[in-house]
């Protein structure tokens, strides 16, 4: 079977080359075609040898993904249900802000998390991504919309800290100078709290902003809206947190999503003041998104106000994070949940 060549970092790529015998350079010229110039096939990559590239053809493949569904949101923001070429599809959101094209990408087909508010959730993991189809996200989305983007987030479908290696490996891939060359200052994961991995990417040294789901100020309700939080509980999360930003002196995001009649009162404001008081953290409050069957409906504006200000009044910084795609089923999972049963319900 032909290997993914986005898989390879330049350094693994480069020791390709070596075992077939090539000079080395070849593979930053290579590295270039597949990231910056974003070729679709091998034929295309013409400061390379004809003999190479069909040495090249026969032992490796560019895999670009199909695009099966793309949905554009009155507010502009555009998602994309991928086919990965073995059946499998996954989904990745691109939204336009101020600063530039953002992409939230999934890390896994299905996730085994099983948040209770989460499209992702009822829909069976099936396997984690490899590197290449990480970074194949970004790149087909750049294909079909002729943009450059400059910012990452792993906050599709998928525990990003559940496939630890392929997402760090996408993470230096995308870094590249000689590829996308994204900073790291501009990628962000986004974790549900798989704690010794919190430990791992603090001390691997790439500067990514950690986003930590904690939805929750105390454990009975956290463990009831995130399994996570039995194996994990709150207490050890936040003592990772806080060896995160010792050794990275990088600021933690904390994500909490609102739910009417279950987090969102006031004590839960004073209780996650407590929890987080004199921590290098910012907390972005998310209205949340009902899926069908979901328990959680979307806290009220005028609690979410009052959530806020709360927050800041006492020291926490906490803004709101702006809603983007409600109308295309953009919060991660839904337009995958979507597809995957319509052809389930198709299928029986
Ligand atoms: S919120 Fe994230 S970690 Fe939780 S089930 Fe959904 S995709 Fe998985």
């Amino acid at each position: 079977m032909k290997e993914n060549i986005k898989n390879f970092t330049l350094d693994e790529l480069k020791k390709q080359l070596e075992n077939m015998s090539e000079k080395t350079f070849r593979a930053e010229q290579i590295f270039k075609w597949v990231h910056q110039e974003n070729v679709s096939s091998f034929e295309e990559m013409t400061n390379i040898a004809k003999e190479l590239r069909e040495k090249l053809d026969q032992k490796y493949t560019l895999n670009n993904f199909k695009i099966i569904k793309k949905l554009v949101s009155s507010d502009g923001t555009k998602k994309y249900l991928f086919d990965l070429l073995d059946g499998n599809i996954i989904e990745s959101v691109l939204m336009e802000y101020k600063y530039g094209f953002s992409i939230c990408v999934s890390s896994q087909i299905g996730c085994k998390m099983g948040c209770k508010f989460c499209a992702s959730t009822g829909i069976p993991f099936i396997r984690s991504l490899e590197a290449g189809e990480i970074v194949e996200q970004i790149l087909a989305v750049q294909r079909e919309e002729n943009v450059k983007i400059s910012n990452i987030v792993f906050m599709g479908i998928g525990e990003p800290l559940d496939n630890y290696d392929n997402v760090v490996k996408a993470i230096n891939i995308i870094n590249n100078p000689k590829g996308l060359n994204i900073g790291t200052r501009h990628i962000s994961i986004s974790t549900s709290g798989v704690v010794p991995n919190i430990y791992r990417l603090a001390n691997e040294k790439i500067q990514c902003t950690l986003s930590v789901s904690l939805h929750s100020s105390n454990n009975e309700k956290r463990s009831e809206m995130m399994p996570v939080n039995k194996v994990y509980p709150i207490e050890k999360l936040l003592e990772a947190c806080r060896e995160y930003i010792r050794i990275t002196n990088k600021r933690i995001s904390f994500e909490y999503a609102l739910a009417k009649d279950n987090n969102d009162n006031l004590k839960d404001a004073k209780e996650l003041v407590m929890l987080l008081k004199g921590m290098l953290c910012h907390v972005n409050l998310i209205p949340i998104n009902k899926i069908e069957n979901g328990k959680y409906i979307k806290s009220t504006n005028d609690n979410i106000i009052k959530f806020r200000d709360y927050l800041n009044k006492n020291g926490i910084v906490a803004t709101v994070r702006r809603e983007l795609g409600t109308d295309i089923q953009a919060a991660c999972g839904q337009l995958r949940r979507t597809t995957v049963e319509n052809s389930l319900i198709k299928n029986n």
